[in-house]
């Protein structure tokens, strides 16, 4: 079989001066991910130096590296590791002849991109090739270009920014045919003055479509009128997503199944789709449509991409769902620990208000807003109560200014408990949960609220 980059392919792409002679089999550039008969970049960051892994990096199997100072390893030296990262990503898509789709948005890049990935690859019978985990900026996005084997005939790519800017520079490289804008909400907010600017920067991703591309947009966005303007510059047809009438690809209707799932009927261009998602809530029912709109965007199967949709797995801390032992029943653990923003927030404790019996929300601090960032944290009364959540505990400082709107007593809002720590939280809840309730655990990872789906999970 081919290497994923022979020896003159890698020398060919970086320019460099190589010193022994390797094939590449995957791509990293940190020592740990490292496999055997691995490339290694030695890349400088701010905090440390790739150099000092090389040596780690072919204890782990590494068959070469791309250094900017010679080493003791076979190697290529080239001027600056980072710009040969790049060359490298654009080798890849060079030569790949099938189809990409870039992914953003300010919630659910991920899942979105997974869900597509399982589409796609479902739909090429394992030809799919996506970026791994959130690897979604300016060393995530040629990584795992460069990663991309090179007979894939879908490619699927996550692309994140904090500035303005940074999506131009993705998208240039990732080229894609279609681009999914997820949604626009505040979210990595810290540095735009408001959510217009944030629309913009998320639309630069279009700048980078191919010739005949697809756009494709969130229809029921505040912002969808902004993205459309921005979309027409670049894309050659522009496909809306979303529940209301006027989106190109639409929900007709939805029912809630027993366990989590959803079964749904849409509306697409070329007529009406029944597909089951494994997944529940109007955030993800929204982030299928969007999958869908770029299946048929790209040339992809809509019946694989249905069944694909209905089997995916839950995505650990993302959604995942675990029952557990609780007294003589079982509990429900939503694991949203990995990420949390205004929108994100907003989606899950609507999710949460669905449930039958007992709602609580261990609700950890969301970071990354900014001097809107009490605003936003006081706000969350709203959901909370729209939600008719029972019990809610607050995790984080930041959380205060919420705990003080809640103190209040106001009829309607939960009944609340504040701690600093998850580990606090974890206790808390464990001395308050019983059986049939049903429990979002939900907060900027930082907050280290995984710690406590894990504890209760039983590393499962
Ligand atoms: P990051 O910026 O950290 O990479 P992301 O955009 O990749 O985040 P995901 O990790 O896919 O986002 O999802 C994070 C959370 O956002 C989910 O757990 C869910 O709560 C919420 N979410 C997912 N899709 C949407 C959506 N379309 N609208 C609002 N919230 C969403
Ligand atoms: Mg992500």
């Amino acid at each position: 079989m081919m290497p994923l980059w022979t020896h003159a392919e890698l020398v060919a792409a970086t320019g460099g001066q190589a010193s022994g002679e390797f094939d590449a089999n995957g791509v990293a550039f940190d020592s740990r991910e490292i496999g055997k008969g691995d490339l290694f970049f030695a890349l400088k960051g701010e905090a440390t130096d790739g150099h000092l892994f090389v040596g780690k990096a072919f204890a782990n199997g590494a068959a070469g590296a791309i250094v900017s100072e010679p080493v003791d390893f076979p190697h290529i030296l080239v001027k600056d590791t980072f710009a040969a990262l790049n060359d490298l990503a654009r080798a890849a898509r060079a030569r790949m002849g099938g189809k990409v789709v870039g992914v953003t948005g300010s919630a659910g890049k991920t899942g979105t991109k997974e869900a597509l990935f399982a589409a796609l690859d479902r739909s090429s019978r394992g030809k799919a090739h996506r970026s791994v985990k959130s690897y979604n900026n300016h060393v995530g996005v040629p990584l795992s270009l460069a990663r991309m084997p090179r007979d894939t005939v879908f490619g699927i790519f996550e692309m994140g920014m904090n500035h303005a800017g940074e999506l131009r520079a993705l998208t240039a490289l990732v080229r894609p045919h279609a681009a999914i804008i997820t949604t626009i909400a505040p979210a990595h907010i810290e540095f735009f003055k408001d959510e217009s600017g944030i629309a913009d920067a998320k639309a630069e991703i279009f700048e980078g479509l191919l010739a005949d591309g697809t756009a494709i947009i969130p229809r029921d966005n505040a912002h969808y009128e902004r993205l459309r303007n921005a979309a027409t510059k670049y894309a050659t047809h522009i496909v809306s997503f979303g529940f209301s009438p006027e989106a190109d690809v639409r929900l007709l209707d939805h029912v809630a199944g027993a366990n989590g799932e959803t079964l749904i009927t849409a509306q697409l261009p070329k007529g009406a789709l029944c597909y089951g998602l494994s997944q529940s809530g109007e955030h993800w029912m929204s982030n299928s449509l969007a999958v869908l709109a770029a299946v048929e965007a790209v040339g992809g199967d809509l019946a694989a991409a249905g069944l694909a949709l209905a089997e995916l797995g839950g995505l650990a801390g993302r959604g995942a769902r675990h029952v557990i032992p609780v007294q003589n029943g079982s509990a429900l653990i939503i694991d949203e620990s990995y990420n949390a923003n205004p929108a994100s927030m907003a989606a899950t404790l609507a999710q949460l208000g669905k449930v039958d019996g007992r709602k609580i929300a261990v609700l950890g601090t969301m970071k990354e807003l900014g001097d809107k960032s009490s605003e936003f944290h006081r706000a969350l009364a709203e959901p909370l109560s729209a939600a008719k959540v029972d019990f809610t505990i607050l995790v984080g400082e930041e959380m205060e200014i919420l705990a003080e709107r809640l103190k209040a007593g106001v009829e309607g809002l939960p009944e609340f408990a504040h701690c600093a720590t998850a580990r606090e939280a974890l206790e808390l809840l464990k001395s308050n949960l019983r059986e049939s309730d049903t429990v979002l655990v939900k907060g900027s990872n930082s907050m280290g609220l995984s710690a406590i789906v894990s504890d209760l999970v039983g590393g499962k």
